[in-house]
Order: C-alpha cells, then sequence, then structure tokens
C-alpha cells in the first residue's frame, strides 16, 4: 500500500477497477491526482500489475500511456457510479471501456507451476496497451458482477475513496483514518448543537 501523505493506504487493496477509480482523491480538502506523481504512480502501478498477474515494469510506461489511463480511470469511474445506482452508465463511456480491453485480449495459457498446471492470462501488445486492458477487463468484472450494488463511497467528510463493501457494515475506506474522521466531525457538530440550545 502506498503511504499517502494524509496516510490513506488503500490504494491497492480493492478491487483493481476501484483502486484506479480512487487515483484521483481528495486530500486535505484538494484534489490529488496520483497518475501525475511520477514516483508514487510507478510504485502503486507495480503493485497493481502484480495483482493482475500482469508481467510488466511500469517504469517502461509512457506519458501517453499514463494518459491512456487517466482517461480509462474517468469512464471507468462514472460507469461504475452508474451501474452501482442501478442506472444506465453513458454509451460513451462503455464503449471506451470495451475499446481498451479488446486492444490487448487476453488468452488463457496453460503453465507448469512445479506441481500442477495452472492458466495464467497472457496479454500481447505494447506494455501500455497490456495494463490499460488488464484495468479495463477488471472494470467490466466488477460492472457485470452482483459485487457491484456494494461499491460504496467512504462515509467520511470529504473523502471520495470509493470501496467493495463485502461487509455491509463497512462505512469507510480507513476505519482508523476516516472512522475517527468522522467521529470527531460528529462529536464537534453534538458539542456545537448544545452550544446552541444553551
Ligand atoms: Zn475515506
Amino acid at each position: 500500500m502506498i503511504p499517502l501523505p494524509s496516510g490513506l493506504p488503500v490504494l491497492n487493496s480493492e478491487p483493481p477497477a476501484l483502486d484506479l477509480v480512487n487515483t484521483h482523491l481528495v486530500l486535505a480538502d484538494t484534489w490529488v491526482d496520483l497518475l501525475e506523481d511520477s514516483a508514487g504512480r510507478t510504485e502503486w502501478l507495480a503493485m497493481e500489475t502484480e495483482r493482475m498477474g500482469l508481467d510488466v515494469d511500469p517504469r517502461t510506461l509512457t506519458d501517453a500511456d499514463w494518459r491512456t489511463l487517466q482517461e480509462l480511470r474517468d469512464h471507468a469511474a462514472v460507469t461504475i457510479e452508474a451501474a452501482r445506482h442501478e442506472k444506465r452508465p453513458p454509451r460513451r463511456a462503455v464503449s471506451a471501456l470495451n475499446d481498451v480491453a479488446a486492444a490487448a485480449p487476453a488468452a488463457s495459457r496453460a503453465r507448469w507451476d512445479g506441481s500442477r498446471l495452472v492458466a495464467a492470462p497472457h496479454r500481447s501488445g505494447p506494455v501500455g496497451s497490456r495494463v490499460a486492458a488488464g484495468f479495463a477487463d477488471a472494470a467490466v468484472e466488477l460492472l457485470t458482477s452482483p459485487n457491484i450494488l456494494k461499491v460504496r463511497r467512504c462515509e467520511a467528510p470529504a473523502c471520495v475513496v470509493r470501496f467493495l463493501a463485502r461487509n455491509p457494515r463497512r462505512r469507510w475506506c480507513t476505519p482508523e483514518i476516516c472512522g475517527n474522521r468522522a467521529r470527531v466531525a460528529r462529536y464537534y457538530m453534538r458539542r456545537k448543537a448544545e452550544a446552541n440550545a444553551r
């Protein structure tokens, strides 16, 4: 996980499509784009590609490849937002996801892992296309699974992070940070209300 300035350690722990969407986030009341930060983004992508089983070196991505990822992220964000509310996503965003996935389609390849045959996805094409296709496939997988209805936005004030609430009681992206922030905000609201009532 990437330690961000606020200590928000959530960016490599959700399904890859949500991790991608969460790279555009609010920290200390300011929108931050992690994909604009050249050191942080490489570290972040190395963890994501490993999780997705993609054998790529994130340091070899060009600026154009990163821009493709940013665009894909925006399409994934609007599509996920519509789908989690059971609304029809914009046609353009869905086509964009499909086009990016089709640019480097995955074929299953059998491989001996030392004790048994395992299937591993294999993509061909330039590294940037393979990475983007991995995320596009991950987005389609989430969008078409019942899990899409479990995607939530963190309830802490000013936090926009999305997560998959496997436990229906989960309310915050990070209980230690956002859970505390929400508790502190509620405490002050209560104190203010009591002061006003006096
Ligand atoms: Zn949060």
